[in-house]
């Protein structure tokens, strides 16, 4: 079972997302709300839940207010050792040792990263606010306490091309992680990147340059026996 978690307040601005246009206005879950998801997933599964985790998805579970991320951990704990634990995704530079032994404590036992590049200029004219280094570093930190790794990749980001798509594959492999997932940048109204779309400055890949290259990624981590996770996991 899922929770999306939003980020409201999130103080970064990356191109590609609507976020802080929409802040206050997303619903965010409480203690109740994940009690009542994970009873209905207690009682769809039945007796297939030791192979379900509760999933926190929404991209920067430890960056968000640290009271409100324990409320939403604590109502986990009654159900927690019916499930095979708890899978959450977040930001790479939203890492380090205290954090992710927090994280343990609690059962978590898979934590994605946003990476979306490995190509720094990509990241920065996306104003992502965490560079390739802060992938890495947060990499070794997961890989550490012996949690389940996932990288998140974002394809034809402005500034970014086929070379430097395939270059942050290379590099996810180098990382060795568990699963990925790859994202095919999608232009959303009121963002920065629909701006630099409608003053020409960023084209996006064509749907069969996009497939083409996918393709090509797909192979590339099931040769290196990395899992791909599709959305709904
Ligand atoms: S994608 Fe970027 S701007 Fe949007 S919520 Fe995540 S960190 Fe904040």
């Amino acid at each position: 079972m899922a929770l999306f978690i939003p980020h409201n307040g999130c103080p970064h601005k990356c191109t590609f997302c609507n976020q802080r246009n929409i802040v206050g206005q997303a619903y965010q879950p409480n203690a109740d709300d994940v009690t009542n998801a994970v009873k209905i997933a207690v009682d769809s599964l039945k007796e297939n839940t030791k192979e379900a985790e509760i999933a926190f998805f929404g991209g920067s579970f430890t960056a968000i207010d640290r009271e409100y991320m324990l409320e939403l951990l604590d109502a986990t704990k009654p159900f927690i050792n019916s499930f095979k634990g708890i899978r959450l995704s977040t930001r790479p530079d939203c890492i380090d040792d205290e954090i992710v032994s927090l994280l343990k404590s609690y059962k978590v036992t898979s934590i994605e990263l946003g990476a979306q590049s490995m190509d720094d200029e990509v990241l920065k004219l996306n104003e992502r606010g965490h560079t390739a280094d802060d992938v890495r570093n947060a990499c070794r930190i997961i890989k550490n306490y012996g949690i389940s790794l996932g990288l998140q990749m974002m394809t034809g980001l402005y500034g970014s091309d086929f070379y430097k798509d395939i270059y942050t594959a290379d590099e996810f492999i180098k990382l060795r992680p568990d699963t990925v997932r790859i994202y095919p940048t999608v232009i959303m109204q009121d963002t920065e990147l629909a701006n630099l779309y409608n003053s020409k400055k960023f084209i996006p890949y064509t749907l069969e340059q996009s497939v083409e290259l996918c393709s090509k990624l797909i192979l590339k981590f099931k040769s290196e026996n990395i899992r791909i996770i599709r959305l709904g996991l």
